[in-house]
């Protein structure tokens, strides 16, 4: 279904904390892949000391043990109206430090344990190897099935209960590098490990978070306009199954 004006609000959470290895390119992403398809792109940044604004679409990126301390901090003082949030099916994308935030907790190696919102049931400790190189993950939701990215992480992720895989991997490590897991989805709150950043190479999963924030802002399905993604695609296929 087209229509016309159509506008979603995006949350950038903590962008001043966490962004690393170019995680910002997955903003821009969903910006241009709206603006191709004439939908209003409402960009919003949030940092510590803001409340955060309610939005169609959340995403946060990674970052390092000493930036997660202050994210945990801001975040998890606000983790009611976030969960109220997830509940009425808002989009909530996280990247590895991001995502270990959205779990119950995140233990580093050294000091507090850091807490989280618990949009996912999910916790992570931290390991004693550090996960570093390309990752190919495959899903069950997307066609093409592959993900791909890179992987930068220590901590170890686990999955519970309603709390699903994202993906499972083919070459990497995923959540904990011991049950193939990568990633993780609970309703419309997505975590992966996957740098590089995510969405330039994976077009179909940008989209398909387009459509749920969508989907959940007007409560109806809407078919996106195809868009020539030969490059993106190109890009994709050039990193599937490379060896780690
Ligand atoms: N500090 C976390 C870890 O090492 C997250 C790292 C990241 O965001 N790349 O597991």
């Amino acid at each position: 279904m087209e229509r016309a004006n159509l506008k979603i609000s995006v949350g950038h959470l903590y962008p001043k904390q966490l962004n690393l290895y170019g995680d910002m390119g997955n903003i821009i992403t969903l910006k241009k892949r709206c603006e191709w398809r004439s939908i209003e792109f409402d960009y919003k940044e949030i940092n510590l000391e803001d409340v955060i604004p309610a939005c169609d679409l959340y995403f946060i990126g990674g970052g390092q043990d000493k930036e997660q301390i202050d994210v945990s901090k801001a975040m998890y003082c606000q983790k009611d109206f976030l969960l109220e949030q997830r509940d009425e099916g808002t989009v909530f994308l996280g990247i590895c430090g991001g995502y270990q935030l959205f779990g119950h907790y995140y233990q580093p190696f050294e000091g507090e344990k850091l807490l989280g919102v618990s949009l996912l049931d999910a916790y992570t400790v931290a390991g004693k190897k550090r996960f570093i190189g390309n990752v190919t993950a495959e899903s069950d939701f997307l066609v093409p099935n592959t993900l791909v990215g890179f992987e930068n992480h220590s901590g170890l992720t686990y999955l519970q209960n309603d709390t699903k895989p994202l993906a499972f991997v083919t070459v990497g490590n995923g959540n904990n590098g011991n049950d193939k897991s990568e990633g993780a989805r609970y309703k419309n709150v997505f975590g992966t490990y996957l740098h590089g950043s995510l969405l330039p190479k994976n077009p179909h999963l940008a989209d398909y978070l387009i459509s749920l924030a969508l989907e959940k802002k007007y409560q109806n399905r809407f078919e996106l306009k195809k868009l020539n993604d030969e490059i993106e695609f190109s890009a994709h296929n050039s990193v599937v199954s490379k060896a780690y």
